[in-house]
């Protein structure tokens, strides 16, 4: 019989290792807050290094049975888990959206969508199928047998608290690996409601551990992981610049490495697109979460024949959308996560201003809902020479480009180190085939704004990462492949 826990019942303050809550082993402690107003939600465990390693202590030693379990055995645990983790949607979102800021709503479908990566690997647990290959001398036979990779290192951003964390845990229990991990200093309470349910579901002492940590300490304890031989694999979703460090100091013991990173995604409008289904796509994946996702739309680019309508329909919607915290019910568009994030949103758009943007409607911050609210802009007569056209902007900001032909916007489209994802909007069929040939990135929308989906295969090219989460796919990330040959059966 599991528990039912309320919002404030899930909040845990400890480190969870090998089965226990324990505080960081120097006592230190560091303040989760409400980014709509600032106030403190809980100190909780500020860990280092020697926490960090206890961590791996206990996954290592629970990895030889974990690693034996029947899939079945998994599977089981993990749909235990899915169950509670949507019997607690409402807790969970409520404690999204807390240290987050995200509206409500959209807090709920965050719970939806992480939870149906649990549910996903559950099944996918008991295809883990290896292959008896095509003989080729009488007398022998040659196997592929697939196998867990070991101790997992999880390392997450704020942006999605749940579905990230949600979305590495799932494959990872699923193929037999146990697992260490390390949310964002600015959200770590979910992911650590998360492994409460997971332990409640069943899941085994020391086959998940958690450490939260400051931002300076939090440095020093992934650092332990990098550099220990036990780990296997790091699976990191944040910036390029971290998971460029992340990929060169875990080299020195050769670990697998996933890497989930920023993107500097390019929104096309053909003239030849169907307008409103441009606008009602542009707005689902720009402004869900404010502007903060990987996958948001960072360069609208819009030909030169619909420029001016797209434009003014997309202004009057955004000019719309409710800003205000999460406790707001109607709210849209909640807080950014914390001042360096306003920061940069508002340099972004005085620069595009000090170089010819026309703001067509916000384009300021919000101080009287709090430090950290900024208006949900368009920008008209975006330039390649804008930082917004290089940079992320991480924002509720839209700028818009014109452009001409279809060569032209592809080489614009391309024309970033990023390649994480892309979306396009034509009703010609020849097109839809060249343009998503020529778009480098690793995934594409096509007349759809919402491409993310625990069935498809997510994951980015170039500088955006390598490795895939979801699908079919997302369990190669945690499995090795074993090659048996067996001699002498003649
Ligand atoms: P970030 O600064 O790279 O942080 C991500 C995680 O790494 C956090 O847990 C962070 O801890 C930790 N971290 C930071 N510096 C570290 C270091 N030197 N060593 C070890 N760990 C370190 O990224 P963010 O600002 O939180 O997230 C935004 C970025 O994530 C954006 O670029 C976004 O595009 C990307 N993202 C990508 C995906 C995807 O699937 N491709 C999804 C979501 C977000 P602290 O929080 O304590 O600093």
């Amino acid at each position: 019989m599991t528990r039912k826990f309320d919002t404030d019942q899930l909040v845990r303050t400890e480190n969870f290792i090998g089965g226990r809550w324990v505080p960081a082993s120097s006592g230190a402690r560091f303040a989760v807050v409400d980014p709509a107003d600032g106030a403190c939600i809980a100190e909780i465990a500020d860990s280092a290094a020697a926490d960090a390693r206890a961590a791996t202590d206990a996954a290592a030693a629970a990895l030889p049975a974990w690693r034996e379990t029947l899939p079945k055995e998994r599977a089981a645990i993990l749909r235990r888990w899915h169950a509670l983790i949507v019997e607690h949607e409402a807790q969970l979102a409520a404690l999204i959206s807390r240290e987050q800021g995200k509206p409500l709503a959209e807090g709920r479908g965050e719970v939806a969508y992480g939870a149906a990566y649990v549910a996903w690997f559950a099944e996918e647990a008991t295809r883990i199928d290896g292959d008896l290959l095509a003989q080729q001398q009488r007398g022998k036979r040659m196997s592929a047998v697939k196998e867990p990779i070991g101790v997992v290192a999880a390392i997450t951003p704020w942006n999605f608290p749940l579905a990230m964390i949600a979305r590495k845990i799932a494959p990872a229990l699923a193929a037999g690996c146990t697992v260490v991990g390390k949310p964002a200093e600015d959200t770590p309470l979910t992911a650590s409601a998360l492994v409460l349910l997971a332990h409640e579901a069943g899941v085994p002492a020391g086959v998940l551990n958690l450490i939260t940590a400051s931002r300076d300490r939090g440095i020093e304890a992934v650092a332990d992981w990098l550099h220990d031989s036990r780990v296997r694999k790091i699976t990191f979703t944040g910036s390029t610049a971290v998971g460029k460090y992340l990929a060169r100091e875990s080299a020195g013991t050769l670990k697998k490495v996933s890497l989930e990173l920023g993107g500097n995604a390019p929104f096309i409008v053909f003239d030849d697109a169907d307008l409103e289904a441009a606008v009602t796509g542009l707005m689902a994946s720009k402004f869900r979460n404010g502007g903060q996702t990987c996958v948001s739309p960072n360069r609208v680019y819009v030909q030169a024949g619909t420029y001016e309508r797209f434009a003014d329909l997309l202004a009057q919607r955004v000019a719309a959308l409710k800003v205000g915290p999460a406790s707001q019910p109607d709210a849209q568009i909640g807080p950014m996560i914390n001042a360096r994030a306003v920061d940069k949103i508002a340099r972004h758009v005085d620069d595009a201003v000090t170089r010819g943007a026309r703001v067509l409607t916000g384009g300021k911050r919000l101080p009287g809902l709090g430090p950290n609210f900024f208006a949900p802009t368009v920008l008209a007569q975006a330039n390649a020479g804008m930082l917004l056209c290089a940079e992320e902007t991480f924002g509720p900001v839209a700028p818009l480009f014109r452009f001409e032909d279809e060569q032209e916007v592809i080489d614009a489209a391309n024309a970033t180190p990023y390649g994480l994802a892309s979306y396009f909007y034509t009703n010609d069929i020849k097109r839809i085939e060249r343009v998503s040939r020529a778009l480098e990135a690793g995934i594409v929308g096509i007349n759809e704004g919402a491409i993310s989906s625990e069935a498809a295969p997510f994951g980015g090219i170039k500088e955006s990462g390598y490795g895939r989460e979801g699908s079919k796919y997302g369990l190669d990330d945690y499995l090795s492949i074993k090659y048996l040959c067996q001699g002498n059966l003649a």
